[in-house]
């Protein structure tokens, strides 16, 4: 029986509304929701392929698992068996070393009611406020700089602003890829009005950027002096709103001091950029009508990252670009319920509904609210992301408990992250998936449902509240987060000897949690006493404020002029522009960048389910500029370490000139379940932010080196691909390099190294299904090191291994993928000739997704004297999701320059 069940796409913070088509109680397709007011019915590429995500079981963590010792490996167990080890351990070590000695590290992928219960568990349980969450890595610093700014966190801003400005300026933000549907409804507006200017602010050459009326690619780092110089313009040229400053703000005359001696020739040369560039933006963003600021990892991943959003809001601020349509700083969050978890308070220096933990009065009547003693509240903020996980491998944590979040890929420096999983006394994961970076260091692996598969809300970057309903029951025993987190907590509560007449956490569903917190929430900034679940059902996604009583939620904040601040007054702050802080020097000359690709999301632990999602980038590489690479005889495809000061990883260079000349960039998606390694941040820098504790994700000083890895490897199988993945995953780290992709129902395996690592191809043999049989040839000559192995199946090739010599594997890849009888003798598929005799066809790279058009079928379109509208009738890219949209235009216009 189909069904159709109202849902939200689970990646970025756009917070689309997907309609999940389900059939006998599995999820079969997924389609926008046209009545969502975030996306209208459109998706993104991501999102179009949510359904190819949720097939499979394969890599899904189906049953409790529990060690007894450290090196031994997990068996299944009940439920019981499991939770009681959970908190029994728990409980013994808060016993024994206090509520600090454990912590909690959770995720802005939670729904709001799980992300509230493990809250309520942490602080008002245990007493300890070491939970965080790797919202810490994406947004702090715009939580910080809001809350500074404004007296509250939350954007002043909302979606229909996109439509109303008449500037936007993009910081740090790679809307196209990272936010496409928003930036769909940005390219209709431009498109429907050319005057709408756009800004850019990027070291690289983004697709956002190449959409710009002016793309400023400062060095990396240098925001506050381009701020701070755009401000310095506005003052002396009397730019900016004298009335609403004297009225609506304090602290305008030491900013005005502070910016004195950035001049606009003073900060673009600090920046890399041309001053008439910098004066350019300035007056567009001051005397537009209404402009809007996007801004995303690119100001917050820094460790000045609050003084980057402080920056831009200054100009916000001085200019009245705030309080009215199309204007205001609106930070755009990467996760789907990063503002759900602010909300709940569910980070390690606040309190649930916006409170502060040092706030004794707010401490107070979050404990009556909870019916516990105030002083069960500890006013001890708690341990950050970064320094949670020092605090392990230091020993002051003695066990952490990480819910749907995978910090032994996501955290910077990703050795001391394993170091201090590895020196933890108890490591609880809670996950959906398996096969994760983090999972092996699993005591207890407690199997989460996902996706598709669990009830409660979230809220978008634009403080909308939606309902996400299960389409199907998890698989196995995966159950929801919340109910999880329940269980152990009514454990504790026994345990613990805080049993009150009933228990704090008697929750059967997600509706009551939602309606505690929503109590909480009362009288709050971020008030929704008006929201219930039955109103959300009825009336669809609402923004908050919304108090009871209301009709509607506020779409704008602040349009009064009066701020959340104790006197109602807005606050300038005056930050002074410090360098990055990992220094570029002889040894590190460049400065390595990172971000998102358009098809992939995060540790790819979803994505990489996907072969669609692969098309786009198949094979993780460095991006460094021509002129770079020329200069160190570098060639595309060529291996390189990339190391810093504190490890390196071997990548592929992808000769860019996307990136300016001394600065890279990795994206960080890949990990050890699809290459050789942790990805970037084996290299990433994990100093922090002193206000947000946000790390500095986006900078770290390298040097890169070629290597010789001379003994290659490609392999090809057909097959259930996940499974297979799953299979060879184990082998990627005993190779300096080496990179799965998947490309529908065939994995393919690329390695490298100095010389092949013992019994390793034995192993990828057996992990592929290769071992000897009357299908399966093989040719081996020792002297040359070559080793090659093919398979057939009713005479079509169905898997080979080229080892040692590699010039065969286009040809037999498109044979593979041809799945056409083989032709010739057998023998024949290892000879040298092998190249002349089958048209190799090595698939393109594809450029949309959707419709599955490649880049040569566009090139040859586009030689013919295409246009993008003629792209799109002629060969269907783009007429989808759109996400491919902004590349066919970087296309057209570069056959356009080049003819
Ligand atoms: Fe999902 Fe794409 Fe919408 Fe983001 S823009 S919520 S990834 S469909």
């Amino acid at each position: 029986m189909k069904t159709v069940t109202r849902s939200t796409c689970c990646y970025c913070g756009t917070g689309c509304g997907v309609l999940i088509e389900s059939v006998d109680g599995r999820i079969a397709g997924v389609r926008g929701d046209p009545d969502h007011p975030a996306n209208r019915g459109q998706l993104c590429s991501k999102g179009m392929a949510l359904a190819d995500t949720a097939r499979s079981t394969t890599g899904r963590a189906l049953a409790p698992e529990l060690r007894v010792r450290r090196g031994e490996p997990r068996t299944a167990v009940e439920w019981p068996v499991a939770l009681d080890a959970v908190a029994g351990r728990f409980a013994s070590i808060v016993e024994q070393h206090g509520p600090d000695a454990v912590a909690f590290y959770v995720s802005g992928q939670m729904l709001t009611e799980d992300y509230y219960v493990f809250n309520k568990l942490a602080k008002g349980l245990i007493g300890t406020n070491n939970i965080d969450s790797n919202s810490r890595l994406c947004m702090s610093s715009a939580v910080t700089a809001y809350k500074m700014a404004f007296g509250a966190d939350g954007p002043p801003t909302c979606y229909d602003d996109l439509e109303c400005a008449r500037t936007v300026l993009f910081a740090g933000s790679n809307a196209a890829w990272a936010h496409p549907v928003l930036f769909r409804r940005l390219e209709a507006a431009k498109a429907a009005d050319p005057s709408i200017r756009w800004i850019v602010i990027d070291p690289r050459r983004t697709d956002t950027a190449a959409m710009a009326d002016l793309h400023l690619a400062i060095e990396p780092g240098t925001d506050v002096a381009l701020f701070n110089g755009m401000l310095h313009h506005l003052i002396w040229e009397g730019l900016v709103d004298r009335a609403f400053i004297d009225q609506h703000t304090e602290g305008f005359q030491a900013l005005k001091a502070a910016v004195r001696t950035f001049t606009p020739a003073i900060a673009a040369e600090l920046c890399g950029i041309a001053e008439a560039d910098l004066i350019q933006a300035a007056e567009w963003f001051g005397a537009s009508d209404a402009a809007l600021s996007l801004y995303c990892m690119g100001l917050n991943q820094s460790s000045h990252g609050t003084d980057k959003n402080l920056a831009l809001i200054n100009l916000h601020l001085a200019t009245r670009q705030i309080g009215k349509p199309g204007a205001g700083p609106f930070s755009l969050t990467g996760q789907p319920n990063a503002m759900g978890g602010r909300e709940v308070g569910g980070m390690a220096t606040m309190l649930a509904a916006h409170r502060d933990i040092g706030n004794a009065a707010e401490r107070e009547e979050v404990a009556r609210l909870w019916g516990i003693e105030a002083e069960a509240l500890s006013a001890r903020p708690g341990l950050s992301a970064v320094d949670m996980f020092d605090a392990l491998r230091a020993g002051t944590i003695k066990a952490v408990w990480i819910v749907c979040t995978n910090p032994a890929h996501s955290l910077p420096d990703s050795t001391r992250v394993r170091e201090a999983l590895e020196k933890a006394e108890f490591v609880v994961v809670q996950e959906a998936f398996t096969q994760t970076d983090t999972v092996p260091y699993a005591d207890v692996l407690l199997p989460a449902a996902s996706w598709g598969e669990k009830s409660g809300t979230v809220t978008n970057s634009e403080r909308r509240i939606s309902r996400v309903h299960a389409a199907v029951d998890a698989p196995g025993a995966a159950k929801p987060d919340w109910w999880i987190a329940v269980q152990v907590a009514q454990r504790l509560e026994r345990r613990l000897g805080r049993i009150p007449h009933a228990s704090r956490f008697a929750f059967d569903a997600p509706e009551p949690i939602f309606d505690e917190h929503r109590r909480l929430t009362e009288g709050r900034d971020l008030d929704i006493g008006g929201l219930s679940y039955a109103l959300l059902d009825a009336r669809g996604p609402q923004q908050w404020p919304f108090p009871a009583g209301s009709a509607y939620g506020q779409a704008r904040r602040y349009t009064d002029g009066r701020f959340a601040t104790e006197d109602g007054r807005a606050r300038f702050h005056a930050p002074d522009y410090q360098p990055p802080a990992d220094a570029v020097n002889a040894r590190f000359p460049f400065r390595l960048t990172s971000g998102r690709l358009r098809d992939q999301w995060h540790g790819m632990s979803r994505t990489g389910r996907s072969g669609r999602l692969f098309a786009h980038a198949s094979e993780p590489a460095l991006d460094m500029h021509p002129g770079d690479a020329a200069r160190r005889g570098l060639r595309e495809g060529d291996l390189v370490r990339v190391i810093s000061r504190r490890g390196e990883l071997v990548l592929p260079v992808h000769a860019s000139e996307d990136v300016r000349s001394g600065t890279l960039f990795v994206p960080m998606h890949w990990n050890a379940q699809f290459m050789s390694s942790s990805g970037i941040n084996e290299v990433s820098d994990p100093a922090a932010d002193p206000r947000s504790s946000q790390p500095e994700l986006k900078h770290a000083a390298v040097r890169v080196e070629a290597v010789a890895l001379p003994w290659r490897v490609v392999a090809v199988r057909r097959g259930d691909a996940l499974a297979l993945q799953a299979a060879v995953q184990p082998l990627l780290g005993a190779c300096r390099y080496a990179a799965l992709a998947i490309e529908d129902d065939l994995l393919i395996v690329r390695a490298a190294d100095a010389a092949a690592p013992a019994h390793w191809l034995e192993r990828l043999y057996a992990a592929l299904g290769l071992l000897p049989d009357d299908d399966t040839l093989e040719y081996r000559d020792t002297r040359r090191g070559l080793d090659k192995r093919a398979r057939w199946r009713d005479n079509v090739i169905e898997g080979f291994v080229l080892a040692g010599d590699t010039t065969q594997a286009d040809t037999l890849l498109a044979a593979v993928r041809a799945r056409e009888p083989w032709r010739g003798s057998r023998l024949g598929a290892f000879s040298a000739h092998l190249a002349g005799k089958i048209a190799s066809a090595p698939r393109e790279r594809i450029v949309c997704s959707c419709m599955q058009v490649g880049a040569t079928q566009i090139q040859a379109a586009l030689a013919r004297g295409a246009s993008v509208p003629g792209l799109q009738a002629s060969l269907g890219c783009g007429t989808v999701c759109g996400s491919c949209v902004p590349e066919l235009r970087r296309m057209c216009e570069a056959a356009t320059l080049a003819g």
